[in-house]
């Protein structure tokens, strides 16, 4: 079979490493970057890093409005897939970059395989949520990393084949750590000891796009008992910048701001940390895995089993929240949750049994 795989951002790097060179060793792959994220710090890195091949195709489409960037991404696939005429093309996720290639494929009558079909935040305010349930109610092969997942497409009656397959980003994170774990030259680097410091990302648009929140989100950074090291997003940076509180966040030593990190960097800091802070959705999943306790600067979650485990707190941006929440101790048991580290092997399968 021949696939074309269209990613984009920080998160679906990782997750095609856990399934770009299985689907090499069987099929075809075009791997094709739409240049969402742009930097090479997003992007990139994790080419060498996680072992995925280089993007055959580059698109080069970032900025903009999502309509817009959706809209530009969407006239450069559907030309492309009509000259390679693939089998079937495979997103991953619920990005800008998803939708695209949802939508060009499935307007060229070529069959959409979705990984990490059916997570849903009930939140129709967020962009990745719209992007979720339309990629979903496209897909003619629904890949669900979760039983909620599964529940959540049984609801809306979704057309497309649904198989339970886990989580990729599990895979990756459970290949990685070993060597996450022989380093802590990242701690060192922040200037932080094991156990003794907040690991933290922000960057969906809710939280930095207005700057009243933004605000909110430095003061509750500020706020926490321990040292906060945050590799900021470039994203973030440039709200921070505009709203002139980068230097306000960092002024007293208490919230470290580093760059961007590898994955490997980042997972050492995150193994090691006292617990996360974060509003993203792999870094909630990441934290269960790593057995580390995950405060969640959102009012929902894709995630919910990380909740109900009791390991994941929502507390959106209150600070006072969040402190409580780091104050409960840690749950006994820790569940398995998201499979066994053999999802990339079951899309694969699942791929097979798609005929255009
Ligand atoms: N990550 C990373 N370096 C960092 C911060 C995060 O490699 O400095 C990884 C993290 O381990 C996770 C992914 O990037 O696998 C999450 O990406 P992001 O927060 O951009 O996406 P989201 O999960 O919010 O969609």
């Amino acid at each position: 079979m021949r696939i074309v795989t269209v990613i984009g951002n920080r998160p679906q790097f990782v997750k095609a490493a856990a399934v770009s060179s299985l689907l090499r060793a069987t099929h075809e792959e075009l791997l094709v970057h739409t240049g969402q994220h742009y930097d090479d710090e997003l992007s990139t890195v994790f080419v060498e890093e996680l072992g995925i091949p280089r993007p055959e195709r580059e698109l080069g489409i970032g900025g903009g409005t999502n309509t817009e960037q959706t809209a530009r991404m969407l006239a450069a696939l559907g030309p492309l897939l009509a000259r390679e005429r693939p089998d079937a093309v495979l997103v991953y996720g619920d990005t800008n970059s998803t939708l695209a290639g949802g939508l060009a494929a499935a307007q060229a009558r070529i069959p959409v395989a979705h990984v990490e079909a059916g997570m849903r935040s009930f939140d129709r305010a967020m962009p990745e949520e719209l992007n979720r349930v339309l990629t979903d109610h496209l897909s003619e092969l629904l890949l669900c990393p979760t039983e909620v997942a599964v529940a959540n497409l049984a609801r809306e009656s979704a057309v497309g084949r649904v198989e339970l397959v886990g989580d990729v980003m599990a895979d990756v994170a459970r290949l990685v750590r070993p060597r996450a774990q022989e380093t802590d030259g990242p701690l060192r680097e922040a200037g932080v000891e094991a156990g003794g410091y907040l690991v933290a990302t922000a960057h969906r648009a809710g939280n930095v796009d207005d700057p009243d929140r933004l605000r909110a989100l430095v003061a509750l950074l500020r706020a926490m008992p321990l040292p906060v090291v945050l590799p900021l997003h470039p994203r973030t940076r440039a709200r921070l910048e505009a709203a002139g509180l980068l230097d306000e966040l960092g002024s007293d030593g208490r919230v470290r701001v580093l760059p961007p990190l590898g994955y490997v960097a980042f997972t050492s800091l995150l193994l090691r940390a006292a617990a996360a802070l974060t509003d993203s959705g792999g870094v909630q999943k990441e934290a269960y895995l790593a057995g580390v306790r995950c405060v969640t600067l959102r009012d929902s979650t894709e995630w919910t089993e990380t909740v109900d485990a009791g390991w994941n707190t929502l507390v959106d941006l209150d600070a006072a929240a969040a402190l409580a929440a780091l104050e409960r101790s840690e749950p006994a048991f820790r569940p398995e949750l998201y499979g066994d580290g053999r999802a990339g092997t079951r899309v694969v399968a699942a791929l097979a049994t798609l005929t255009a």
